[in-house]
């Protein structure tokens, strides 16, 4: 199978960009290689599957329009516009990054609608203490079955691993107010739950389910850390194997599949992985219905912040409040999430300059009770954060995919040589990716 098309062929060696991810880095198309998997995207999610395949000598191919997805670092390396923190427990991320900064959740402020501050340590917690307690039971019990459902994804397939504990299954068809008035935890709810999932999944505690509210509140257990991606560790021997371009159709082609491309035309592939976000997947494959989308700016600025948003690190808003979340970096710098485009930023600050700034919309689709299915046709994967949104979860789907792969193609496709398409990642002086 030969998918190296005329326009391929012709172009030679084109340069594109490789953005955000790998500032000043270009492809190199050198056509004299061959594979049999595309993966489309290279999020945490295609990475992920890529890395696999590449560890059990399996060729392939990625397209991408950059290399890193919502794991995005500012120019300047000082913020991350996209993916804010890792967990403690994501175990596979985690040889990925460098961690920085422990988010200590104690001292997050929090604010009221009227506009007062609290930390965990205020005595309106105090006064919610069976509230608290409840939900800490409550959160420990989904922590020991979210922890057995990752166990599972691997093996089994995220949505399949959802519906196949009815606890958990539950949960993702729960909406958090049910859950909330259920267990009686309202107070907890709007004092301290509301801020900090407003601030983190840039949504309402009426929009979520109960498995997302519960995910949203892991870091109360789990220790969470701020991060630089290293995506030359988790490119490491496959980079030449990433092509920067855009896919913008796939449609069945006897054994395979056909690949519309923006800038190689058409191609050709036995195996295909879609790892985009929820919404283009949902264009290439047609699927029926996904869970919604949230939206927000991320804002990288300098300046002096005005009392009390000096006294802390971290700032969270409630729901009434554009704003979501302000959080002073370690070197000063500052990351401004809000709804707004054209956030007041005098409040917050006496002086400022805004030097970066990055509209996710969608930043992820978190609304509703979705589940999408990894297999979406012989042959054809659907990865991602569709169903559960982080970092860690994205990266499972990955895994999943390529197992399954690995599992229904006998040898490494590297004993009978790579059957396809190679392009080399120039780096032109470039620093590392994430590094
Ligand atoms: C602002 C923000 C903050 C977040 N904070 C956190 C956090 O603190 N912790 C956490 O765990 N998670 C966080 N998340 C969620 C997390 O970033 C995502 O769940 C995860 O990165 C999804 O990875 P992915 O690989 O599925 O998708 P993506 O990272 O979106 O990757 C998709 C890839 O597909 C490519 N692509 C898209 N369209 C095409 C096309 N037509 N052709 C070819 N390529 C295409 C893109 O270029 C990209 O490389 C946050 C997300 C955002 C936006």
């Amino acid at each position: 199978m030969m998918i190296r098309t005329k326009a391929m062929q012709s172009r030679g060696a084109v340069t594109q960009s490789l953005p955000t991810a790998r500032p000043g880095a270009r492809i190199v198309p050198a056509l004299d290689r061959r594979t049999e998997t595309i993966i489309v995207g290279a999020g945490i999610a295609g990475l992920a599957c890529a890395r696999r395949l590449h560890d059990a000598g399996r060729a392939l191919v990625v397209i991408s329009e950059d290399v890193g997805g919502r794991i995005q670092r500012s120019c300047d390396g000082a913020v991350n516009l996209g993916a804010y923190y890792v967990r403690a427990d994501y175990a596979h991320v985690n040889r990925y990054v460098r961690l920085g900064r422990r988010i200590d959740r104690l001292a997050i402020r929090r604010y009221d609608t009227d506009g007062r501050a609290y930390t965990y340590w205020d005595r309106r917690l105090f006064l919610h203490l069976p509230q608290a307690a409840r939900f800490l039971r409550l959160l420990l019990q989904f922590r020991r079955r979210y922890d057995n459902l990752k166990q599972r994804t691997v093996r089994i397939g995220q949505a399949a691993a959802i519906r196949s504990d009815p606890a958990l299954g539950r949960l993702y068809q729960q909406p958090a107010a049910d859950f909330i008035g259920q267990h009686q935890l309202t107070d907890l709810a709007r004092l301290y739950l509301a801020p900090g999932l407003h601030g983190t999944t840039f949504a309402s505690l009426g929009d979520l389910t109960a498995f997302a509210l519960l995910l949203g509140a892991l870091p109360v257990l789990v220790p969470a850390y701020e991060f630089t991606a290293r995506f030359d560790l988790l490119v490491d021997g496959f980079a030449d194997a990433i092509v920067a371009d855009t896919v913008t159709a796939i449609s069945a082609h006897g054994a395979g599949y056909h690949i519309a491309t923006k800038a190689h035309g058409p191609l050709f592939a036995k195996r295909v992985v879609i790892a985009t976000p929820t919404d283009v997947a949902a264009r290439l494959l047609g699927l029926p219905a996904t869970k919604r989308g949230v939206a927000a700016h991320m804002f990288h600025v300098t300046g002096t912040l005005r009392d009390p948003y000096r006294q802390a690190d971290i700032h969270l808003f409630p729901e009434t409040e554009p704003t979501l979340a302000i959080a002073r970096q370690e070197g000063g710098a500052v990351l401004v999430t809000s709804r707004q485009s054209d956030p007041d930023l005098d409040r917050y600050f006496t002086n400022w300059r805004v030097v970066e700034h990055k509209h996710w919309d969608p930043a992820f689709h978190l609304i509703g009770h979705n589940l999408l299915e990894c297999e979406q046709g012989p042959n054809l994967y659907l990865i991602g954060d569709h169903n559960i949104v982080g970092l860690e979860d994205a990266y499972l789907t990955g895994l999943y995919a390529a197992n399954q792969i690995i599992s229904k193609t006998g040898a490494p496709d590297r004993v009978t040589g790579p059957s396809f398409a190679a392009h080399h990642l120039a780096t032109s002086g470039a620093p590392s990716p994430g590094s």
